[in-house]
């Protein structure tokens, strides 16, 4: 936890105290308008402008709410290319949307396989599908990292090639927003969501992030579950009946959004705006390569790592595969004061932050995991 954020919760809860209701106008920060103060720092962080960006409700909600505008399948059209080994919110979202129109998930879900016998997903893959597929895939909808493997996909590239098959492109940043150097507006997907619990330090179950694209803002033919809080702010209290959609991404609302959640993700986000994405990625590049080295020096045979070598393929996590999978090592990882993260079937994540992690804490990590290989495997 930032040790800012207890200050800026604390904010709230007196404004609560002294003002009640009132604090939606009077309030230090007015709740009213509190999610508009974070859409510029967080546009910053995922390269959007700020009107493509909005905070609200949780992530599978949002992936919900974004293909229910976005994934619009016919018969010719109905299928969605979806990321290898996908966390299984994901998968249990999509599978649900296909069903939800009528198309059965094993005709419909297309997941990206690896190439040969590593656990990487190359472009040329990609591409193979969408040359055989693409007319009949409505939507890709991908990680910005995958969180098994640690490999990062090129935004960019699968963007355009999705476009040039007339598909929608969306992608899920849950472990890219605030990890990688992200550039959304230029390349240019339709939609993303992420979560701001992981990277982006805002505290359990908050509030997720999400991008629609400025070439779809204004667009009311697009279909989307509504509520108040995405009506046109002029008339928003007029309590009209007919819904009139705010034309940014903040049209995609539905409801007042949790502002002890929003005060925690305000904290985090004047850090992140403070050190700078640049400065961050730069010093996360060097992070995990020196943990890669330190790892690869001992040659364990135990354990390989499956995550890209090349940095522009990769976030700051690297996945150490168990040769046997066994999860006394990772046991022993935690004992001694390790937070890494144990993925069925096989994976060890380690994830070095630059925010809160040193060259000094991977020197001792790898001292530590070779103890542990050395005494336990
Ligand atoms: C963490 C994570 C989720 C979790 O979704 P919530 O709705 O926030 O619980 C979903 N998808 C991915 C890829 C994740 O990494």
């Amino acid at each position: 936890m930032p040790v800012s954020t207890t200050d800026y919760v604390l904010q709230e809860l007196e404004d609560w105290k002294n003002l009640g209701v009132d604090g939606h106008f009077h309030a230090k920060n007015p709740w009213m308008t509190y999610h508009e103060l974070l859409a510029d720092q967080m546009a910053e962080v995922v390269g959007a402008l700020p009107s493509e960006v909005v905070v609200m409700n949780s992530l599978t909600v949002n992936l919900h709410l974004l293909m229910v505008s976005f994934y619009r399948p016919t018969n010719k059209r109905h299928k969605i290319l979806f990321d290898y080994s996908p966390f299984p919110s994901d998968r249990y979202a999509i599978a649900s949307q296909v069903k939800f129109h009528g198309f059965e998930p094993e005709e419909s879900m297309i997941e990206l396989k690896p190439d040969g016998d590593g656990e990487i997903v190359s472009i040329e893959n990609m591409q193979k599908i969408l040359e055989e597929q693409g007319d009949q895939i409505a939507m890709i909808l991908i990680g910005g990292v995958n969180y098994y493997t640690g490999q990062a996909y090129d935004i960019k590239k699968i963007t355009a090639m999705g476009h040039a098959k007339g598909c929608i492109v969306g992608f899920d940043l849950a472990h890219a927003a605030g990890n990688l150097q992200l550039q959304l507006h230029d390349d240019g997907p339709d939609f993303a969501a992420w979560c701001t619990y992981k990277y982006l330090n805002s505290g359990p179950g908050s509030l997720s992030g999400c991008f629609i694209h400025e070439r779809h803002h204004g667009n009311s033919d697009l279909p989307r579950f509504a509520g108040w809080w995405g009506h046109d702010k002029k008339t928003r209290f007029l309590m009209g009946d007919e819904f009139k959609p705010i034309d940014t991404a903040e049209g995609w609302q539905l409801s007042n959004p949790p502002v002890l959640s929003m005060a925690a993700i305000k904290a985090s986000l004047d850090i992140f705006a403070e050190a700078g994405m640049l400065n961050l990625r730069t010093k996360s590049t060097l992070l995990t390569a020196y943990l890669e080295y330190l790892i690869h020096q001992e040659n364990d045979t135990n354990i390989g790592i499956i995550t890209p070598s090349d940095p522009t393929q990769r976030g700051c996590q690297l996945s150490i595969q168990m040769k046997n999978p066994d999860k006394k090592l990772f046991h022993y990882l935690t004992e001694q004061g390790v937070i890494a993260d144990w993925r069925e079937p096989d994976v060890i994540r380690v994830a070095p932050t630059p925010l809160y992690n040193s060259f000094e804490d991977i020197w001792l990590f790898s001292k530590i995991l070779h103890a542990g290989l050395d005494t336990l495997l």
